[in-house]
């Protein structure tokens, strides 16, 4: 069968999380492959971009801040700055390496929350919600571990059994434990209480 025959190609590959550096693994799988096929692009002279970043937002930022007492700004700036520079010592010809954190992706993601709302397709509801009495925090779903109800693993997050791979609530862990201070979290309704549900159902929109 011919190859498809496109006018314009943007790849991209995978965004690396700032909050470790990158290594072999990541680059054998994920970017020389997309490096390979955007040079073999380049050479038959197609118009071609590659595009990638540093993925500056989420739980596993915070945890690594607050484990070295630094910010999350300042990890996901440490990070981004020794990922790009790997990349451009390992010379994966990225045509823009940007970051998640650029006001471009604030005002994208918040137009396409705006879009989404003012078409009612979401749902409000309230929940309690696991808080650290300890840290005096509510917690984010990864912020909670426990033991999973579906394989008995010990270490299942809030959100997820990376042993068995089950999609989890918090409140199914047996035994749940604050990440933060190791205490075991109680149920709470947060100040600010509402939890956002596509009225497809396909999650909630955590992290209040
Ligand atoms: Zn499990």
């Amino acid at each position: 069968m011919p190859d498809k025959i496109f006018k314009r190609h943007t790849i991209t590959s995978a965004l690396p999380y700032a909050n470790g550096p990158i290594h072999i693994g990541h680059l054998a799988g994920v970017y020389i492959p997309a490096d390979i096929y955007v040079r073999y692009l380049r050479s038959k002279k197609e118009d071609v971009i590659f595009v990638c970043g540093s993925d500056e937002h989420g739980v596993p930022i915070t945890i690594r801040a607050k484990k070295e007492g630094k910010t999350p700004q300042e990890i996901a700036d440490t990070y981004n700055a020794l990922i790009k520079k790997s990349f451009e010592e390992f010379g994966i010809s990225f045509d823009i390496y940007a970051r998640t954190s650029n006001a471009t992706h604030y005002q994208t993601a918040s137009d396409f929350f705006t879009t989404l709302n003012d078409k009612s397709v979401f749902r409000e509801i309230e929940s309690d919600q696991y808080y650290d009495e300890e840290q005096k925090e509510f917690l984010a779903d990864r912020y909670i571990s426990g033991t999973c109800p579906k394989c008995g693993h010990p270490d299942a997050y809030g959100d997820q059994c990376e042993n068995c791979g089950s999609t989890l609530s918090p409140s199914e862990l047996i035994d749940p434990k604050s990440m933060l201070s190791g205490s075991k979290p109680v149920l709470k309704k947060p100040n600010i209480g509402i939890c956002l549900w596509m009225n497809t159902n396909l999650g909630c929109a955590s992290g209040f």
